[in-house]
């Protein structure tokens, strides 16, 4: 089923889903499965797997000279997605990225989601790799969102990249993106960003997942900015609590987030990992409420392979 068939069967209730990362080559796929088990008796009816480029060193050989490799290599959705759907029964949606994809890669990657009989992708450029500072798409591949969306778009119709196919079938994508409450990074202002992100919905996004945030007043200003400019579609938050003391500076640096005065106050006073730890866990808690109570259509965890924080939010909202 479709993530907004989901929705508008919710009826203005506020649904739950999760988003997981695939293990580090050489991980097993019973370490997704350690985090999802004990989430779900919250039923989510869809749950988000990431994926991630492999980023690249140059090391040293006893000849002196240097040679690429592969580091962080993290397994492809498509498996991951089919396994999750045949344990739990779930929906799964894959994220889809431009990076180190071609417009062919692309349509084959979708060409076996849409046979496995997953109808629902997310669609995103992909952060650039850190040896090449800023985004680089494959040659012949996307370089924003937008083209993506379009693609998908186009299979739906059941055009395909070769024009000589006729009446190909039409695959049934419901397609979300991200959006940014506090701006995407490489934006010039968020007035440009959010032309951006209409264009996407305007070229046929059926929802919004938004990047984490630790103020509830910025994603109901996105949110009301966002109908403003008449885009209309599910606007679903992403969170995640604090969890490590690191990650107070981190998930700024990272993510390109701010976290509240209040907050910073609080954790500040914390004398070790495990008060941090409790601080961030209460602060989601009341996020989490106030955004049910406000009538978001999801409250979309980002698991980060934590399920213990991420279950204990969950048991007090629902
Ligand atoms: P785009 O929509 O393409 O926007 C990128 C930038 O270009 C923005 O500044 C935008 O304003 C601007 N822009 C957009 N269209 C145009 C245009 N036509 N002309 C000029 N400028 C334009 N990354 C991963 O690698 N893997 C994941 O699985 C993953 N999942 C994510 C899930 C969510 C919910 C979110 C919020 C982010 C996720 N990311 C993931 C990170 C994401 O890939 C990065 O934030 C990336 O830098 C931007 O992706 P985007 O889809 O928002 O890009």
């Amino acid at each position: 089923m479709k993530v907004t068939d989901y929705f508008e069967q919710a009826q203005g209730e506020t649904l739950v889903s999760f988003e997981i990362l695939p293990p580090l080559k050489g991980g097993s796929m019973q370490a997704i499965f350690d985090v999802l088990d004990p989430l779900m008796e919250f039923k989510p009816p869809f749950i988000d797997v990431t994926y991630h480029r492999e980023e690249f060193i140059y090391q040293k050989k006893d000849s002196g000279y240097y040679e690429k490799v592969a580091i962080r290599k993290r397994p492809g959705t498509v498996g991951i997605c089919a396994a999750l759907m045949h344990r739990y029964g779930v929906d799964a949606v894959p994220h889809l990225i431009c990076g180190g994809f071609t417009r062919e890669d692309t349509e084959n990657a979708l060409i076996d989601l849409n046979f496995l009989n997953i109808n629902n992708v997310l669609a995103i450029r992909g952060d650039a790799r850190k040896f090449d500072g800023q985004f680089v798409p494959e040659e012949g591949g996307h370089h924003f969102a937008l083209d993506l969306v379009k693609q998908i778009k186009n299979m739906n119709r059941g055009a395909y990249l070769d024009t000589t196919i006729e009446d190909g079938e039409k695959t049934n994508f419901c397609i979300g993106i991200a959006g940014y409450p506090e701006k995407h990074f490489e934006s010039p202002n968020a007035n440009e960003d959010l032309r951006y992100l209409k264009m996407k919905v305007d070229a046929g996004a059926d929802y919004i997942v938004t990047q984490m945030f630790f103020d509830n007043r910025k994603y109901f200003d996105f949110v009301d900015k966002c109908r403003k400019m008449d885009i209309h579609v599910p606007i679903v938050p992403g969170l995640k609590p604090i969890t490590r003391t690191h990650q107070i500076s981190g998930l700024p640096r990272i993510f390109h987030i701010e976290l509240p005065d209040t907050l910073i106050n609080e954790l500040s006073k914390a004398g070790s990992t495990k008060a941090v730890r409790e601080i961030g866990v209460e602060w989601c808690i009341q996020q989490s409420k106030e955004l049910k109570a406000a009538g978001a259509p999801c409250l979309h965890y980002y698991t980060m392979g934590e399920s213990d924080t991420t279950k204990r939010i969950v048991e007090s909202i629902y």
